[in-house]
This record gives C-alpha cells, structure tokens and sequence, in this order.
C-alpha cells in the first residue's frame, strides 16, 4: 500500500517513517510513504503556501494552486485510491474505517495548517474528510500519521502475527482484556492465578469476561454494535447482576489508594 502526504511541514514525518513497526514497514517495503513539500509547488519570487481570507477575519488560509499541483505529481498506482482531507469537521477515524481504508491501494492525505485549506480544494478533488477527534489541532500532520499507523498494521505482513491485530481493542467491538508480565507479583498486587494455570479453555472464558465486563464498565456504547455469542450474552447477563470485579477496575483503586509515582524510584 502507498501513502502520499501533502504537507509544508515534511520533516515532521521523520517520527512516522524511522521508528517502530511503520518503519520496519518502509524498510522491508510492505508499505510505502512518500512526503510531498506543497512549497515545492508554490510560485516565485516569494513561494506562499497560504493567503489572508476573503470576508476578512483571524489566520490564514491554505492557497489552492500548490495543492493542486503536489496532488496532480503524485504517480497513480494500480487499484483503487482515495484522497483525504485531515479536517475537525470530518468523519470521525474509528477502526472499521482505518480498516477499510486499509483495503485501497492507494491513500494521499492532504494535511491543512492555519485555517485549513481553501474550501474549493475540499469541493473539487477530495474524496473523504476524516477527524481524529472533536478536538483542534494546529495542523493535519499529526491526524496524518495516525492515520498512517492505524491502517499500516492492518496492511497484511506488517505485523508478525495478523492475530494480534485481531485481538485489539476495537476489532470486534469490545476492548481488550488486561495484559500482564513478570513480574508475577509487583508492588504486592499478583497476576490473576488463571493465567498461570495453563489451562487455555479457562483463560480464554477469563479473557472474554474481562473484555465483555471492561467495555460494559466502560463504553457500553460499543456493545451494541458488538458481535456476541450466545455464551457472551450469558456472561453479560451475569456481570450485570454483580458489583464490579473486573482486573482493572480492582487495579485501579487500589493503586490509587496505595501508589504513587514515588514508589516506582
Ligand atoms: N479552522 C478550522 C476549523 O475550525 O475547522 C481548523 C483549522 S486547524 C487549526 C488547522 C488544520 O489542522 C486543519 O486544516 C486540519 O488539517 C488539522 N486538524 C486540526 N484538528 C484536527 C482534527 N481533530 N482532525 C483532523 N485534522 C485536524
């Protein structure tokens, strides 16, 4: 999958290309990012990216003209492509859209600065707006890479293993379960003794509860879309009936009771 970024800041994408699992994606070629400076495409003598808006008002806003151009020497590759403007007022980023457009061959983010961009780029040659959340940023980079990391792992053999992408949060509706590693008792507070049973039938009952009892504590919002078995229901049904156990939850207050940042020196 191919990436082209719009932007006037290109050296900020340094952060997305050189580290971690998107830059072992760039490097072994799985995905491909290619960041296009809109100066390169302003005019002479004075190579303006942006102009005073008309009706008057605070800021600046995005010319049209460099835009046009970055987005018209960006090579098409073979199958479907879309251009995204990175904007407030766009569709909100969730995981089923990162995988959806996970499935294009081709993604060109156009990243806005100031005000934004000029409303006729919007109207003329963007496919999607997308948000990362009701929230102002003070341009579309960092939307852009998130952008790029969500739908990255999710391009096939970025990740080592394709399971644990579909064992995160989000991919099925429910949060995930808590994780743990050694030690196997920090701070006087001990792994769950399930996970140290081996017995993979009932760690994967504790998993499902865990999941199932953190989104219905915490965002019961997401499980009416969720698919769930008929043992889910059950095991819902259950939890609704008894006060809150779950390892985070039991976590949580006590760490609030009995830690503080200190104790971590
Ligand atoms: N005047 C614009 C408005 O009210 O909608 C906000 C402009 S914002 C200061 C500058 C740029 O940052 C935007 O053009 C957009 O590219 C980016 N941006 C800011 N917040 C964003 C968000 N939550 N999601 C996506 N892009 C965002």
């Amino acid at each position: 999958m191919r990436f082209d970024i719009l932007t006037i800041f290109p050296d900020m994408f340094a952060a997305l290309t050189r580290f971690g699992i998107v830059g072992q994606a760039v490097k072994g070629g799985k995905i491909e990012i290619n960041v296009v400076n809109i100066r390169d495409f302003s005019d002479k003598p004075h190579f303006m990216t942006d102009d005073r808006p008309y009706g008057g008002g605070e800021g600046m806003v995005m010319k049209p003209e460099p835009i046009v151009r970055a987005l018209q020497s960006i090579p098409k590759v073979p199958g479907n492509r879309k251009v995204i403007l990175l904007t407030p007022q766009g569709q909100l980023l969730e995981q089923s859209l990162a995988r959806s457009l996970g499935t294009l061959a081709q993604l060109i983010l156009v990243c806005g600065r100031y005000e934004g961009v000029d409303e006729r780029i919007r109207s003329r040659y963007v496919d999607m707006e997308v948000s990362i959340g009701d929230y102002i940023l003070t341009g579309g980079e960092i939307p852009a890479m998130v952008i790029v990391d969500a739908v990255s792992r999710l391009v096939p053999g970025v990740l080592g293993s394709e399971r644990s992408a579909l064992e995160e949060s989000f991919e099925d509706s429910l949060l995930e379960y808590p994780q743990y590693t050694r030690p196997p008792i920090f701070q006087g507070e001990s792994v769950p003794s399930i996970l140290l049973s081996g017995d993979h039938g009932k760690i994967r009952i504790w998993r499902r509860t865990q999941s199932l009892q953190k989104t219905l504590e915490r965002r019961p919002d997401l499980l009416k879309r969720a698919s769930l078995s008929e043992e889910d229901r059950a095991i819902l049904e259950e939890l609704k009936q008894r006060p809150s156990t779950s390892a985070t939850t039991a976590g949580r207050s006590k760490s609030h009771d009995t830690n503080d940042l200190d104790g971590l020196a």
